[in-house]
């Protein structure tokens, strides 16, 4: 089932937007958030995300990141980061 997918127009730590699927509780404020489309898997809205910032990447709780590889643990390790604001 397609989602809805948000990217975050605030930049996080590292300079990245965090890509956000509709329900999220992590979702921005409207204001803060862009819009990017309907998206059947993750990778495929946030591949939408980087034409527009090149920094982004997928929310750990709504667009877990499947396809484990050196990079996308370096990810998960920015967003646990960025976290600390809670
Ligand atoms: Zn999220």
């Amino acid at each position: 089932m397609a989602l809805y997918y948000y990217v975050n127009k605030q930049s996080g730590y590292n300079n990245n937007h965090v890509v956000h699927a509709a329900g999220c509780p992590h979702l921005p404020d409207i204001d803060n958030r862009l819009f990017l489309g309907s998206f059947y898997q993750a990778n495929a809205a946030i591949l939408q995300a980087k034409k527009y910032y090149a920094g982004a990447l997928g929310c750990e709780t709504c667009c877990p990141l499947n396809s484990a590889g050196a990079q996308a643990s370096q990810l998960s390790m920015a967003l646990k980061h960025s976290d600390v604001s809670r």
